[in-house]
């Protein structure tokens, strides 16, 4: 079923997200982490994609040679073990980043012939240490235009296409209306639906949709939310996602730096009152960044849905 289908048809609803599992960890484990969660008929699950890594190994002439090396269990391999376990939709991202037009419609191909029938289209991120975006030859440098061709594909152009949104602007765009600008040439190439970056502050999510529906972006605004889990990420999370931590909550945080415990349950019950302060605004439906973690969220969506 369509992601479109089911945000016309649901009541409010629980959306997750999945990062496919180091090497180590085994399919077994990877299903038992995420079996808990399922007893919320989370309608699909969405499974990230991440570029490939190089390594430069040092060579006896002095020169380097260039190693791929893959950390994680493809996303492919995750999204049919879930389907497979679970028989839920899953949702694969499917990033520009690293790869070709033609490495991506491989990619769109292994998932049609799965029975996917729903896509995230992503642009993905710079390499490390790389200042800015370069796409691959012959790829995308905006993820606009993977949906436009996307839509233009016999063999793709049904697919439910989501994608993604910045309530505290995208780290490259100049301002929030410039990105909601661009947000909207995604939406007008085919995307049926919006799933937002992970924001601490509830106000800052209204006002971007308010802007995003003056704008005239129509399609359904899903907030994302990550509960925040221990005081380091008081700073990992706004370093990796250029997102901010009211001061509310980073001053309880750091009042209680030496308490593991109570950092999380901070983290849980900010989360808690977000995802309730959300659901009584009317959003379709709150996409939890599980980040391979599902106590902390299994908490708060007890309590909501
Ligand atoms: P785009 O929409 O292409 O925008 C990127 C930047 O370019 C923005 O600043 C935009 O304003 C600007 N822009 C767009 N079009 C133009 C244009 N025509 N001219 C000039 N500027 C333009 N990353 C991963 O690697 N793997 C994942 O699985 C993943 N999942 C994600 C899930 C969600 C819900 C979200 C919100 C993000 C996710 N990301 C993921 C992160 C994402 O890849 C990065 O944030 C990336 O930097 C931007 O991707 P995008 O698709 O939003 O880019």
């Amino acid at each position: 079923m369509k992601i479109s289908e089911i945000l016309s048809n649901s009541k409010q609803f629980v959306s997750l997200e999945v990062v496919p599992p180091q090497r180590t960890m085994t399919r077994a484990e990877l299903l038992d982490n995420i079996r808990p969660l399922m007893e919320f008929k989370p309608p699909y699950i969405n499974v990230t994609n991440h570029r490939d890594e190089y390594i430069y190994v040092p060579q006896a002439d002095g020169s380097y040679s260039r190693r791929l090396q893959r950390r994680s269990v493809s996303q492919t391999a995750v999204c049919a073990s879930i389907m497979d376990e679970f028989k839920v939709e899953v949702v694969p991202h499917i990033i520009c980043a690293g790869a070709s037009r033609e490495q991506l419609f491989y990619e769109l191909s292994d998932f049609r012939y799965l029975g996917v029938e729903n896509i995230m289209a992503l642009r993905g991120d710079c390499l490390l240490g790389e200042k800015r975006f370069t796409p691959e030859p012959g790829g995308y440098s905006y993820a606009s235009q993977l949906v436009a061709d996307i839509r233009k594909e016999a063999a793709t152009k049904d697919l439910c296409i989501g994608v993604g949104a910045y309530p505290e602007k995208h780290f490259e765009a100049p301002n929030l209306e410039t990105d909601i600008a661009r947000l909207k040439e995604k939406v007008e190439a085919g995307a049926d639906y919006i799933i937002t970056q992970m924001f601490f502050d509830n106000s800052l999510f209204y006002k971007f949709v308010e802007l995003a529906r003056e704008a005239g972006i129509e399609v359904p605004i899903i907030p994302g939310l990550k509960p925040i889990t221990s005081y380091r990420q008081l700073t990992l999370l706004p370093e990796a996602f250029s997102i901010n931590i009211p001061l509310e909550l980073s001053s309880e945080l750091e009042a209680h730096k030496d308490d593991k415990a109570a950092c999380y349950e901070i983290g849980r019950e900010w989360a808690l009152m977000q995802t309730k302060d959300l659901l009584s605004h009317g959003v379709p439906a709150v996409h939890f960044y599980t980040m391979g973690k599902s106590d902390n969220i299994i908490g708060v969506i007890k309590e909501c849905f």
